[in-house]
């Protein structure tokens, strides 16, 4: 560590709310599907900023358009239309089979929309303010207090009670469980359609057909979050388009802005007309320069075949790692889609994510004995193989 970076370090954690246990690494720029330390130290990227960056880093198409918006407009409230929002809306509605979007700052934002759907078209329905949401254990929604009531971890949840209510939980995928919470003040069913935080769990497709003919059947709002599996990680543009079914409502946060802090909620027929003038808005939502970004991030992924890369890239990832899995008996599982996978050990992993951080490569963890990798989706094969050499000099 070097002087400055020793200082930077010192800096936030005299000034920064002690909220995150960060690794001693400060991060400088990015190039590609590398990070750069101050120290000019160059690390091969397989965390994305959490699965953010799925351009990739300096895409200049992107930069491009993002720092003309920057000159032109930033912002102009809700009381005025923009281009860049309008099409990033259509955009975005086409790519995710959905008649009415609404911009946020956050995934957790986008929750919360999602909540207020669920909520409103149920008291529109009954005229009762007592509409209940099925979530899943293990889930993870975010941290915001609607958001964090829907995410099944108690462990997040214990020292902020108490949570909204009329939220219950099922186990993910586990049809019986589900059937066994609802109840005729069902509104919503919310689930992640490839759990996350949680250990990457992809829904399986007898559970997430099931669920979309449950709530069809009984007028229940089957909402999926999108916000960590969608944009084209899993080969799909949204993770549920794999499973050929389309929710009524979701959410999209995360690659949306490629690193511009953006989410979207998004609804289909009855439910994309539950809010109505004056039931939700946000000062920033809808603003230009996040709408330009989102523009360009769909436009790039339609013009460089993004989705289809991911396809051909995940399955040579998929392959290497089931090798390990195959070679290395510490290693339990791969488990997820796409290129968002993750490898359950027998034993905690945190000191495999520093080792690799000394060996150059940032890898994240869900829980502690799995390890999730969500690179860019801009990786080639070759990163994969030295992704896949770092990581077995520190199993073996
Ligand atoms: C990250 C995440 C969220 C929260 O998004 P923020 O932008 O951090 O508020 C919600 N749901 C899922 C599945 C996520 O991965």
């Amino acid at each position: 560590m070097n002087k400055h970076a020793s200082e930077t370090i010192k800096t936030a954690d005299e000034y920064f709310m002690h909220t995150y246990n960060r690794y001693p690494l400060v991060l400088d720029r990015g190039e590609g599907v590398y990070l750069y330390d101050e120290n000019g130290k160059k690390y091969l990227d397989f965390g994305a900023g959490i699965a953010v960056f799925a351009l990739g880093y300096g895409n200049k198409q992107y930069n491009d358009v993002v720092k003309n918006q920057m000159d032109k407009l930033v912002h102009t409230s809700n009381y005025f239309y923009n281009k860049p929002s309008a099409d990033a809306c259509e955009k975005f509605a086409k790519a995710a089979g959905m008649d009415l979007v609404f911009l946020t700052n956050s995934g957790t934002e986008a929750i919360e929309g999602a909540i207020k759907i669920a909520r409103k078209y149920y008291f529109e329905k009954t005229g009762k303010a007592e509409g209940e949401i099925i979530a899943m254990n293990h889930s993870f929604h975010g941290r915001s207090m609607g958001a964090l009531s829907v995410t099944g971890q108690p462990k997040y949840q214990e020292a902020f009670g108490p949570m909204l209510s009329n939220i219950k939980f099922a186990d993910f995928n586990d049809i019986e469980s589900v059937k066994s919470q609802i109840t005729d003040k069902t509104a919503a069913i919310l689930l992640e359609t490839v759990q996350g935080e949680g250990g990457l769990y992809p829904a399986t497709k007898d559970f997430l057909v099931e669920l979309r003919k449950i709530c069809d059947e009984q007028d229940i709002l089957l909402m999926c979050d999108e916000i960590q599996c969608g944009m084209g990680r899993t080969g799909e543009m949204f993770a549920y388009q794999a499973y050929g079914i389309v929710p009524d409502v979701m959410t999209s946060a995360k690659a949306l802005g490629c690193g511009i802090p953006v989410g979207a909620f998004a609804a289909r027929g009855k439910a994309a007309l539950a809010l109505k003038p004056g039931d939700h808005g946000t000062t920033y939502g809808y603003n230009p320069l996040a709408g330009a970004a989102i523009n360009a991030v769909l436009d790039i992924f339609e013009e460089e075949k993004i989705v289809n890369h991911v396809k051909e890239v995940s399955a040579y990832l998929v392959q290497k790692l089931d090798a390990l899995v195959e070679k290395y008996d510490c290693i339990k599982e791969r488990r997820g889609m796409g290129l968002m996978q993750g490898l359950e050990f027998d034993h905690p992993i945190n000191s495999y994510i520093v080792e690799a951080q000394e060996k150059g490569l940032i890898i994240l963890g869900a829980g502690a004995n799995i390890i999730r990798l969500v690179p860019p989706l801009v990786i080639e094969k070759e990163h994969v193989d030295q992704m896949i050499e770092i990581l077995e000099t520190m199993i073996a």
